[in-house]
């Protein structure tokens, strides 16, 4: 009999969720002793990006991966541009959760089960079964402060909060500028906020908060979800910061090794290297702009190219990865790749994002701020040009820029709401290159770079948060 305590994971669709979320379940078994049971959420739709995941992954023996049964998805809601990403998301996750309670009884009913936010249903099916649940969150201290904060929000105002006068004031945390709310609450009257509040409201019944940061990047919010006494009343859950934890290992298509050889041939930190995460696009006016741009900019870059879509920008969320029917050619100003041989190295849809960034000729990144992509590139002391699209990314970008101290962002020009122009985009790719601002954000990443490593190995922060918890269920399991 496995003497270890078990404990399961519940992950959230999307490989911005899953990719942390396995590394984390990784770190439980390796460095802590435990066993765990990953569940995943899965459908009737194949996910290749998903499968690819686990199936290259080095699982260490005590890692399960205990596929929940798949759920039957209308083809019509994955593919109906109004019905936005995060109800899709929630349907999928409520339905597949039915089958929750069997599973873990199956499972003989693991000592905690840690769930990602869109899944706390977990919270009702492990309250009569007796099972501690906590919660991972898979994004910054200052975004889990502002989920903690929202049912107050939501009950003290009556209109739209962006059409508030000021900045959302979440206690002792940075002020939220309106325009950089996530676009889920922008609208209280759409489905997508209401499962929103629905989720973070229930934020307080977990029996801890694993957020995936470290004291020292985000000093301010963490010590205001300990200590401030809104969040004491609330009452808070134990917050524990473990990270940056993210991916590990990669593995490399002919096109990736293809892109790596290239690379080895540019000098030290000459290249910035483009893409938006798992499943973002750009329209196609707006990747005319960014092809130019880069041109203008003179400087060495690899981009990830995706088919341009007028939608969301979380284009390709649901099937992230896939080579679609994506050709550059056909996406990108006439005669721009020849004129950038050399210079640049245009790959189709998905590019091994960690190993680029952990490459000694990559000097920066222009990223649309997803959280991973935020820790893989502060881990590696690659500085950032800002371009959030979806999700919380418009409040990461303006905590890189102006707490933090690691990033660019570009400026809409006067009267352009949505599109940032070429002449822009060149200056902010050469002053993060070769400017002097520049310098100035590198020697500050390579800081965080230093603090990251020190805050997860045996004696650091995040370790010891982590072994805390670990060593709780050590003790507590029976
Ligand atoms: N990613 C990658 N190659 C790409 C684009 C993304 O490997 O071309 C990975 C990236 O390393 C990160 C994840 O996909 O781990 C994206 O997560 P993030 O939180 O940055 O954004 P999301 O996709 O959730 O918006």
């Amino acid at each position: 009999m496995n003497r270890k305590p078990h404990v399961a994971v519940l992950p959230n669709l999307g490989l911005g969720h899953l990719i942390p979320q396995l590394e984390f379940a990784k770190r439980l078994v390796v460095h802590h002793g435990i066993h765990v049971s990953l569940l995943l959420i899965t459908t009737n739709e194949p996910s290749p990006a998903q499968d690819q995941l686990l199936s290259s992954s080095h699982l260490p023996p005590d890692l399960h991966i205990v596929p929940l049964p798949p759920v039957e998805v209308d083809k019509k809601i994955i593919n109906d541009g109004d019905v936005l990403v995060l109800t899709r998301l929630c349907v999928i996750t409520d339905h597949s959760l039915r089958s929750l309670k069997s599973v873990l009884i199956a499972l003989g009913k693991p000592n905690a089960l840690v769930t990602d936010i869109f899944a706390t249903q977990a919270f009702d099916v492990c309250k009569e079964l007796l099972i501690p649940t906590y919660v991972y969150v898979t994004t910054s201290a200052a975004f889990s402060a502002f989920m903690l904060y929202l049912p107050k929000l939501d009950s003290d105002v009556n209109c739209e909060f962006i059409d508030l006068p000021e900045p959302i004031q979440v206690p002792g945390c940075s002020p939220i500028r309106t325009h950089d709310l996530l676009d889920q609450a922008r609208n209280r009257k759409i489905d997508e906020y209401k499962w929103l509040l629905h989720h973070f409201s229930r934020l307080p019944l977990a029996s801890g908060i694993f957020v995936n940061s470290w004291k020292d990047l985000e000093p301010v919010s963490i010590k205001s979800i300990k200590e401030n006494p809104f969040f004491k009343q609330i009452p808070t859950p134990p917050i524990h910061p473990i990270g940056p934890i993210i991916k590990q290992e990669e593995t490399l298509s002919v096109v990736d090794v293809e892109c790596l050889k290239w690379l080895d041939k540019q000098p030290p930190d000459s290249v910035i290297f483009v893409t938006f995460g798992s499943g973002g696009t750009l329209s196609f006016e707006q990747q005319t702009e960014l092809a130019w741009g880069l041109e203008l900019s003179q400087q060495r870059f690899i981009w990830v190219v995706r088919k341009p879509t007028d939608s969301t920008g979380a284009g390709t969320f649901f099937n992230a990865g896939e080579a679609n029917e994506n050709d550059p050619k056909v996406y990108l100003p006439e005669g721009f790749l020849d004129r950038t041989q050399g210079v640049g190295f245009v790959v189709s849809s998905w590019a091994p994002q960690v190993t680029i960034l952990g490459h000694h000729s990559t000097g920066g990144f222009l990223s649309h701020c997803g959280w991973n992509s935020v820790l893989e590139s502060i881990v590696h002391g690659v500085p950032l040009v800002t371009w959030p699209l979806y999700a919380e990314q418009r409040m990461n970008s303006t905590m890189l820029v102006e707490d933090i101290g690691v990033a660019i962002k570009p400026k809409m020009e006067a009267g352009q709401q949505t599109i940032v122009g070429r002449k822009e985009i060149e200056r902010v790719v050469r002053m993060v290159m070769e400017g002097e601002e520049g310098k100035v954000i590198r020697s500050r990443v390579k800081e965080l770079k230093e603090s990251a490593t020190k805050a997860l190995d045996s004696s650091g922060s995040s370790y010891e948060s982590l072994s805390c918890v670990a060593n709780y269920w050590k003790t507590n399991h029976n």
